[in-house]
């Protein structure tokens, strides 16, 4: 059979979904299809978004896009990870770096080892000292990973903090170049074949109707193509993450530049606070059930560390995921496809998972419905990896000071999720459910950070001379120690023109 190609695509949005859409399509099918992108200044993006994980850089350097420009246009600095206050209990502080706690020993994954040295030694330093990310960030420092000397220099990776609206306008800059259109308007019909429900052309307001074959939803929350026109239908998860609303205020920067995004528990949800080279992101995640906007705005405030630069902005939102993120002619990409909350930066990443995965199973006009559903199998197990790590964080909690923790505590959680915690718990061991989402380090890190302290190891683990094991941990800890001893402060990195050079 032959193919007939797909010759005009039309997306729907232009926030952060709709350019990172865009900007591949457009880089990938020049001259094939053209690519249209419609969006209403009136209606206007979400504009929060702000902190990535280090699959980011993949997705730009997939662009051709240079780190120097791309961090100096977006007001960028890097992220070594989260450091997490007051989750699990009050007073508990841990990192979630992105990086490993070491090599493999013996073929055992580090944490195996430590766990039995933690038994042999009384007074064991805490795994996350073995975590080069974690002690760069504890002393604020940073440099790019080193490849060509493995070893500590190439154990962690960096995402970026960066101006969310100016990542949009690099990425718009980016696609029209390659031939996108830009289409400002605001869409108020959309038409569709009175056989096939397929969507043949959007309507605009003052008339103009936009015509194609494949159209990409990347309309925000409400879900303009894929809820609106065909009806797809959303998996509410209100009550395993009850947050359900955000208020989101800039402030002046502190005088040094921390690399890592900070998140701090509150009463009724989170605090979180994103570096940036001009201003510092700051917003409060709550659930409006356990506490009131004003009451929220107050803790907002208070946690700030410099003047606040603006009135705090309300966001409303439904924890969830559209049910089919790909229905006939449509795919959608973004808040339209689902939203699982910001507490570990995942909405861009799965905004590249499904930009890469429409890329790979891109179609012809037939819309075999096979690659449909391929697509959403993939995103339907991205979203709910991306939701039990995330419950993870709330569940395994030891606050009992409000009713929201005591809610969280006690509310039923997914089976995939409770067999995680549990295979931890009683063994040490991890298991990963999705190839593409958090590594076994992130899940160490979670877990034993909040508390979940493991009853076994790896019975092979004891089979390694105990006093060689010791003395490697050791030997490692001043490794790290030493290397980031020599490494600029990350506020100087950044602002040394030099400092922000090309990814290893
Ligand atoms: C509080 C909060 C914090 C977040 N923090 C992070 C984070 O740190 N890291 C992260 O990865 N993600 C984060 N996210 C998620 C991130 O903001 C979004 O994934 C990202 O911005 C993508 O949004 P979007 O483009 O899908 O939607 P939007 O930004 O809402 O864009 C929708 C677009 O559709 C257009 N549109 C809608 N209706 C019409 C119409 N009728 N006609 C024409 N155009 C229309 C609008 O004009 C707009 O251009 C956060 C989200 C929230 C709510």
């Amino acid at each position: 059979m032959d193919n007939t190609p797909i010759r005009r695509i039309v997306i729907v949005g232009g926030g952060t979904a709709g350019w990172m859409a865009a900007a591949p399509l457009a880089q990938r099918l020049a001259g094939q299809a053209s690519v249209t992108l419609v969006e209403s200044p009136e209606i206007g993006t979400i504009g929060v978004g702000e902190a990535t994980l280090p699959t980011n850089r993949f997705y730009n350097a997939a662009l051709g896009i240079d780190q120097d420009d791309f961090v100096a246009r977006t007001r960028a600095t890097y992220k070594l990870g989260i450091e997490f206050k007051d989750w699990g209990h009050v007073g508990n502080r841990f990192f979630h770096g992105f990086g490993d706690f070491g090599p493999a020993l013996a073929g055992r994954t580090p944490h195996m080892h430590w766990l039995r040295l933690a038994r042999a030694f009384e007074h064991m330093p805490a795994l996350e000292n073995w975590s080069m990310p974690s002690i760069m960030a504890r002393e604020l420092k940073f440099v790019l990973p080193n490849k060509s000397q493995p070893g500590v220099s190439d154990s962690f990776s960096y995402g970026f903090h960066f101006d969310a609206g100016l990542y949009a306008a690099y990425l718009r800059d980016y696609a029209l170049k390659r031939g996108a259109q830009r289409v400002e308007g605001m869409i108020v019909g959309v038409e569709q074949h009175p056989d096939t429900g397929f969507i043949t052309a959007v309507r605009l307001r003052d008339g103009r109707r936009i015509e194609g074959e494949l159209f990409i939803d990347c309309s925000g929350f409400r879900g303009l193509l894929i809820e609106d026109a065909l009806h797809a239908g959303y998996d509410d998860w209100s009550a395993q993450l009850p947050c359900n609303s955000a208020l989101a205020v800039p402030c002046a920067s502190a005088p040094r530049l921390t690399p890592y995004t900070r998140s701090t528990a509150k009463e009724a949800g989170w605090l979180w606070r994103i570096p940036l080279q001009h201003r510092t992101g700051n917003g409060h995640v709550y659930s409006s059930g356990f506490t009131s906007d004003d009451q929220a705005r107050d803790t907002l405030l208070q946690g700030l560390d410099g003047a606040a630069l603006d009135e705090p902005r309300q966001l409303r939102f439904v924890t969830g995921r559209r049910r089919k993120s790909w229905v006939k002619n449509c795919v959608a990409i973004g808040l339209s496809a689902g939203f699982v909350e910001p507490l570990e930066s995942t909405s861009i990443n799965l905004i590249e998972t499904a930009v890469g995965k429409l890329v790979e199973l891109f179609p012809d006009r037939d819309f075999r419905p096979e690659l449909a559903d391929e697509f959403n199998r993939v995103m339907a197990l991205r979203y709910e990896s991306v939701r039990d790590f995330i419950v993870m964080h709330y569940k395994l909690t030891a606050r009992a000071d409000s009713e929201f923790w005591r809610y969280c505590a006690a509310m039923p959680i997914p089976d995939s999720l409770r067999h995680q915690i549990d295979l931890f718990r009683e063994t040490g061991r991890i298991t990963i459910l999705d190839p593409e989402g958090f590594a076994e380090p992130s899940f160490v890190a979670m877990l034993m950070g909040l508390g979940v302290v493991p009853k076994r190891y790896d019975p092979l683990a004891d089979g390694d001379d105990l006093r060689q094991v010791h003395g490697h941990f050791a030997g490692l800890r001043e490794m790290i120690a030493a290397a980031v001893a020599k490494m600029p402060d990350h506020g100087d990195f950044v602002r040394t023109p030099a400092g922000t050079g090309k990814a290893a």
